[in-house]
């Protein structure tokens, strides 16, 4: 890897560590979610980043893409597993991190996800298997007790693409894919003592560009333009647009959009056992000594 894209992605993982740590503070009984999240970018913007994706925060079973709406009235329960998972990049090198916090303090589902993801980062040298990787995270979960989520993985990282192709599987799978030195991957197990496989649930919070087409509305039309350009082709919420746009208007902008296929639409992902979910995330470039830019 170039010396100067190093040095972005290890920029990016400073202020991500610095904004996950002051985002684990506000996780407290009766912190509105709103808030944390408009907190969590806010913060981003102001050590010199920008969102690579909305802040995603997943309570218990909820275990991935949800991003409050501006009218969001959820506040943190004393028992709640709270995960936040935040992403930010400069000039499109990206860093990607997450961890499960509770008022309640830490527990062995929070445990667990940690030891997934601290066992596995170390094997991200050059000619490491993603197959025997998965296996190592999922040998660890069934040491606790527990499900990994089989259906959830970390993913390769490219600039400006967020799920760059290869998966990174946290159980034993088939893939033949070896690591090779100066890929970047977000790792980031999940784990549960529900059955370990997420459902799609609405409604959609996240968006991001897809492609190019004819559109009937000029709000659909305005927003594919910033799809492209504030957003950089990366997920974006709908909390952004509804600071720009009247609802009624932006609700039915976001159904042009999916519905041509302008937009790809994220939906919610919930374990199917309705049992809390946590995860643990960093972001690792691959090396004889990996190099985990979030730590
Ligand atoms: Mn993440
Ligand atoms: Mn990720």
């Amino acid at each position: 890897m170039e010396e100067t894209i190093l040095k972005k992605y290890i920029q990016a993982g400073k202020i991500a560590k610095e904004v996950l740590e002051y985002g684990k503070s506000l996780v407290k009984e009766g912190a509105s979610v709103l808030e944390i999240a408009e907190a969590i970018e806010k913060k981003i913007f102001a050590l010199g980043g920008k969102p690579a994706f909305p802040v995603n925060i997943g309570i218990n079973e909820t275990a991935a893409h949800f991003s409050p709406t501006i009218s969001d009235k959820t506040t943190i329960k004393p028992d709640d597993y709270v995960k936040l998972d935040l992403g930010v990049h400069i000039d499109g090198f990206i860093a990607d991190t997450a961890i499960t916090a509770s008022p309640a303090g830490k527990d062995r589902l929070m445990e667990c996800s940690e030891k997934m993801l601290e066992v596995a980062l170390p094997l991200f040298v050059p000619g490491a298997k993603i197959s025997e990787i998965g296996e190592t995270i999922e040998g660890i979960a069934k040491e606790f007790g527990f499900n990994p989520v089989r259906n959830l993985t970390g993913h390769g990282l490219k600039q400006y693409d967020l799920h760059a192709g290869t998966n990174v599987f946290n159980v034993k799978n088939s893939s033949g894919k070896k690591l090779e030195e100066g890929e970047a991957y977000a790792v980031e197990p999940f784990c549960t003592a529900g059955a370990g496989l997420v459902k799609d649930s609405g409604p959609s919070l996240i968006f991001m560009w897809l492609a190019d087409k004819p559109l009937r509305q000029m709000e659909a039309r305005k927003i594919l333009e910033l799809a492209k350009t504030e957003y950089a082709r990366l997920p974006f919420a709908k909390r952004w647009l509804e600071k720009k746009f009247p609802q009624l208007k932006l609700n039915l902008a976001l159904n042009e959009l999916t519905r041509t296929g302008a937009l790809h639409a994220f939906l919610q992902l919930k374990e199917v056992s309705g049992k809390p979910v946590a995860q643990s995330e960093h972001t690792v470039i691959v090396a004889e000594k990996p190099v985990v830019t979030t730590r």
